[in-house]
């Protein structure tokens, strides 16, 4: 199986966004402004993670031209819990997109917003994990038998596609779903641009990847309906 790891560049280092792109962070393009949302557990907007298309080979979305937004609260709420609200999944259908990069609530804090990468390639990978093998990342007892095994032909990177890094525990998915990726936001996560490898100010650099999810993978499953597709976004820590 193929997964795919995006070449970032830093939103400073190009022109400005002009049409829709898979990015992480900054601000989203296309999204319906009423369609931004609010964190279930502390009420205020969330953080805009990433937004990807689909895309038959890497990221289907069950229809040609959806965009999925990520959105994580980045206050301290219980991301992890699949339950709480903390993190939002956006599936806007192609005809719903809006034109333009897309302004958040007004009473969004600033100061949570991250940094704007832009993908500039999908790096494709190979995870020789036969076909046969696949239900053992699923299941919490045969993954806890092989996990050193299974680990060795899984990415841990940000990807799309491919098998989950689980860090603590398996998580399962309700019916309908699939694993769509994972996102993860150190230096090492994503391959990085000529421009980010050669730029000089890497602190800077390194302030711009580090946020999103620190320490942590978040597991996206996807449940891809024709009518009402769905998305999960669960956050583990170390
Ligand atoms: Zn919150």
């Amino acid at each position: 199986m193929f997964c795919y790891t995006p070449k970032v560049t830093l939103g400073d280092y190009v022109p400005k966004q002009t049409s829709l792109e898979d990015k992480f962070g900054g601000l989203p393009w296309g999204l319906p402004p009423e369609r931004w949302p609010l964190c279930g557990e502390c009420g205020e907007p969330l953080t805009f993670l990433a937004q990807f298309s689909s895309h038959p080979q890497r990221f289907s979305l069950g229809k040609e031209g959806r965009v999925l937004f990520l959105f994580s609260c980045q206050d301290d709420c219980s991301t992890f819990d699949r339950e709480a609200g903390a993190n939002a999944v956006v599936i806007v259908d192609r005809d719903d997109l809006v034109a333009g990069l897309t302004a958040a609530p007004p009473s969004f804090d600033e100061s949570l917003m991250l940094a704007e990468a832009r993908v500039v390639e999908w790096v494709q990978y190979e995870e020789p994990l036969p076909d046969e093998e696949k239900w053992k990342c699923y299941d919490r007892k045969a993954w806890a038998e092989n996990e050193q095994a299974l680990n060795r032909q899984i990415v841990h990177r940000t990807k799309l596609g491919g098998f989950p890094s689980w860090i603590h525990r398996v998580h399962s998915h309700p019916q309908g779903y699939f694993f769509a990726g994972q996102y993860l936001t150190g230096p090492d996560d994503f391959v990085q641009s000529e421009e980010i490898v050669n730029a000089t100010d890497e602190n800077n650099i390194l302030r711009y990847l580090l946020r999103g999810i620190e320490n942590g993978i978040g597991y996206l499953f996807i449940n891809p309906d024709a009518v009402e597709p769905k998305g999960e976004l669960i956050v583990d820590y170390y």
